[in-house]
C-alpha cells in the first residue's frame, strides 16, 4: 500500500494490536482459557450496581440526554466539577475543574502527552520519555509518531520469602538526560503487579521538578479508583504531575473513559487536541461516572467491592499456580495491585515467544515477555525468561491453564 511515514508506522505489526486481536477472538472461541489480555473481572455486586444505576439513568432521562449531545473538548463539564471536588475532599489536592480533561480511554491520552512532550521540538532538539523501571506497560511501545521516542532502564530485584520477587527503580543507576521531556510510570504497574513505593514516586517526583519535566503517572488501577492496591501506597499529585486515570478497572472498558489530572496548560493542550481529533469525548461513561460520584458510590464501592474482590482472587490464583510449578520452575512477581501475575521461569531453555505459541496451540493466552521492555536498548535474558498472564478468569479455568503450563515447562526443560 502507498501509506505514508505515518501509515507504515501504525500499521505494522505490533505487540499491542496482536494482544487487542487475541483478546478479540479469545474472548469469543469456546475452549480458549483467556489470560492475555486486560479486561476486568465480572465482578457480579458491580454488575448488578451498573444495571441498576443504568436503569435509574434511563428512568430519569439522564442517558438519552448524555447520548444525545455532543459535550465540550475537554469533556463532560459535570464530571469535570464533581470529580475535582471530591478529589480536593478526598485527598486535599489543590485542584478544579480546569485541572482535568477526558479523553476516550486513557490509552488515547498517552498518545497526546508522549507526542505532546517528546519527539522534535521547533528548535530542532529531539526528546524523549523515560521509563524508569522496566518491565512497564506494552500499550506505551508503539505510541510514538516518531521512532525511538523511548528510553527505559532496567531496575534491580530482591529475591522474596515463598518463590516471589520485586523489581525496584534503580535509582543509583537512573540518570536523566537533557534529551528526556517526560518521565512516565505505571503504578500499579502493568505488568507486574508492583507497586513503586511512596519513596521511590517522591524521588522521581523530584527528579521530573529538577529537569522542569513533567512526571506521568499512569493511574489505571490505583487510588482512589478502581483502587486495585494491596499495599500501603499514597496517590501524589501537584501541579508538575500528570496523572491519568480510567473507568476501563473499574468494570467500564466498553466506557472508553480516560481521566487527566494536571496543570492548566496541558489540560488545555490536550482539550485542544481532543478537538481537533475526536471534537469531544463520549459521554455515556463521563455521565455513569458523575452519578457514581453524586451518589457517593464510585470511592466506596472500590474500597469496599472491587479491591477485596481482586485481593482474594489474587490469593486463590497463586495457590492453584503452586499446585502445579513449585518454587524451581517459577518465580512470581510479587502482588501488590492491578489485574497480572508477573511468571518469571529462571530456566527456561527456550523464549516465552515459543513458550506462547505452544500453549496458544493448546488454547491458552498469554503474553510473552520480551513485549514489556519498552524503550529497553540493550539485550536482556530475563526479558525472554518471563511472561504476564491475567487473573480474573474462573479458577477453574486458570487450573486448566496451568495443567497445560506445568505440561509443556516439562516437556520443554526435560
Ligand atoms: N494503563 C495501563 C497500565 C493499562 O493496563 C491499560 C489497559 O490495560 C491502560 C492504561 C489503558 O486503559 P484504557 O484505555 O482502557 O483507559
Amino acid at each position: 500500500m502507498n501509506f505514508s511515514q505515518f501509515g507504515h508506522k501504525f500499521t505494522r505489526q505490533n505487540g499491542i494490536t496482536r494482544l487487542m486481536e487475541d483478546m478479540g477472538t479469545g474472548l469469543r472461541t469456546p475452549g480458549t482459557v483467556m489470560l492475555g489480555g486486560g479486561n476486568p473481572a465480572k465482578i457480579p455486586e458491580m454488575e448488578g450496581y451498573i444495571e441498576a444505576l443504568l436503569a435509574d439513568m434511563q428512568q430519569s432521562g439522564q442517558l438519552t440526554e448524555a447520548l444525545c449531545n455532543y459535550d465540550g473538548p475537554r469533556g463532560k463539564s459535570v464530571l469535570l466539577e464533581s470529580l475535582a471536588a471530591e478529589l480536593k475532599e478526598h485527598h486535599g489536592w489543590d485542584i478544579t475543574a480546569k485541572n482535568i480533561a477526558l479523553t476516550n480511554g486513557s490509552q488515547s491520552a498517552f498518545f497526546y502527552l508522549f507526542n505532546l512532550f517528546a519527539g522534535t521540538r521547533e528548535d530542532g532538539q529531539k526528546r524523549k520519555v523515560l521509563f524508569p523501571l522496566t518491565p512497564e506497560y506494552l500499550g506505551y511501545a508503539d505510541a510514538g509518531l516518531e521512532e525511538d521516542l523511548f528510553v527505559s532502564a532496567r531496575p534491580t530485584l530482591t529475591l522474596l520469602p515463598e518463590g516471589q520477587f520485586k523489581y525496584h527503580i534503580d535509582m543509583d543507576n537512573l540518570t536523566v538526560g537533557d534529551d528526556i521531556g517526560l518521565i512516565c510510570v505505571s503504578r500499579p504497574t502493568n505488568p507486574t503487579g508492583n507497586v513503586i513505593t511512596d519513596a521511590e514516586l517522591a524521588s522521581l517526583d523530584t527528579l521530573a521538578r529538577q529537569h522542569d519535566i513533567p512526571l506521568l503517572i499512569d493511574n489505571a488501577y490505583g487510588l482512589p479508583f478502581p483502587g486495585i492496591i494491596f499495599t500501603e501506597a499514597s496517590a501524589l499529585w501537584n501541579p508538575n504531575i500528570i496523572l491519568c486515570m480510567s473507568l476501563s478497572k473499574l468494570g467500564l472498558p466498553g466506557a472508553r473513559c480516560g481521566i487527566i489530572i494536571a496543570g492548566e496548560d496541558t489540560i488545555n493542550a490536550l482539550g485542544n487536541m481532543n478537538g481537533i481529533i475526536s471534537l469531544a469525548p463520549g459521554s455515556i461513561g463521563p455521565a455513569i461516572a458523575n452519578e457514581m460520584l453524586c451518589r457517593k458510590d464510585l470511592l466506596r464501592l472500590s474500597a469496599e467491592v472491587i479491591r477485596p474482590y481482586y485481593r482474594q482472587k489474587v490469593t486463590e490464583t497463586i495457590a492453584i499456580i503452586r499446585r502445579y510449578l513449585p518454587e524451581e520452575r517459577c518465580l512470581i512477581h510479587k502482588p501488590e495491585g492491578a489485574i497480572f501475575l508477573w511468571l518469571w521461569f529462571r530456566d527456561l531453555p527456550v523464549t516465552t515467544e515459543e513458550l506462547y505459541h505452544r500453549l496458544k496451540a493448546r488454547g491458552v493466552l498469554m503474553v510473552p515477555g520480551h513485549f514489556f521492555f519498552p524503550g529497553l536498548q540493550e539485550e536482556w535474558p530475563h526479558g525472554h525468561q518471563c511472561m504476564r498472564m491475567n487473573y480474573v478468569p474462573e479458577n477453574k479455568e486458570i487450573e486448566r491453564a496451568m495443567i497445560i503450563l506445568a505440561d509443556e515447562l516439562e516437556q520443554i526443560c526435560r
